[in-house]
């Protein structure tokens, strides 16, 4: 069987979401790319979870075609597949439809940065996509969410935005593993629930100062970074 280790990962990755409560029934994939070989090992679609083993995932190309497995991939297998093609560092991709994110992506509002949470992981408000329209909704419909996707991120990079809000949809988060991507979605979900719960204490309230949030964001992930251990130790 191809990529063991790497199944190994993104089942594990997807065992997260629900472990964390972000998925309900079957809503919800997490991905994962060797670079190395070219190749996305994905969630197989409408599997339970409490049935999933590491052959159940779906070994594809980049283009989307199926090199190992059985099983029908994800659905949402191309918006992953725009993602790995647009943004060479993220090695994972994670989505769900977690109840507080989506609430935003509902509304359609960005998440604001209200404080250092937030800030230790994204450097500005967590974007939501343009809306679809008819046309990219009758055609190419999960790619076209991943060029919205890439289209919301115009303004940063993925790195510095780990996840954002799909307009009408959902989170979609990433990283540099599949480990790392469901737990973005795992701190996205978080940080739109203290955002909501903030909005309800003070609805006036402004974001943080962009001192605190540099600050926070940078001493995590800015080329001075000194938060945590080393790499390399
Ligand atoms: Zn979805």
């Amino acid at each position: 069987m191809l990529l063991q280790k790497l199944r190994e990962e993104v089942l594990e990755a997807n065992l997260e979401l629900v472990r964390r409560n972000l998925v309900l029934y079957t809503f919800g994939n997490a991905s994962g790319i060797s670079r190395e070989d070219g190749l996305v090992v994905i969630k197989p679609s409408g599997v339970p979870y409490e049935q999933m083993k590491p052959e159940h995932l779906v070994v594809t190309d980049l283009t989307g075609k199926i090199v190992e497995g059985t099983l029908r991939p994800s659905s949402d297998l191309p918006t992953h597949l725009l993602l790995y093609n647009e943004f060479s560092e993220i090695g994972g991709v994670a989505h769900t439809h977690s109840e507080y994110a989506t609430a935003w992506a509902q509304a359609r509002k960005p998440i604001p940065c209200f404080g250092t949470t937030h800030a230790d992981y994204f450097h500005g408000p967590v974007p939501v996509t343009s809306e679809l329209t008819d046309e990219e909704i009758a055609g190419e419909y999960e790619k076209n969410t991943g060029h919205a996707i890439v289209r919301s991120l115009r303004q940063t990079n993925p790195s510095a935005s780990p996840g954002v809000l799909v307009a009408n949809h959902g989170p979609f988060a990433w990283g540099e593993d599949a480990s790392a991507a469901a737990h973005h979605a795992v701190i996205l979900e978080a940080l739109a629930r203290m955002a909501y719960f903030t909005l309800g204490i003070n609805a006036a309230v402004q974001p943080a100062a962009s001192a605190l949030r540099d600050k926070h964001y940078l001493r995590k992930h800015g080329k001075d970074a000194y938060y945590g251990q080393k790499k390399n130790q």
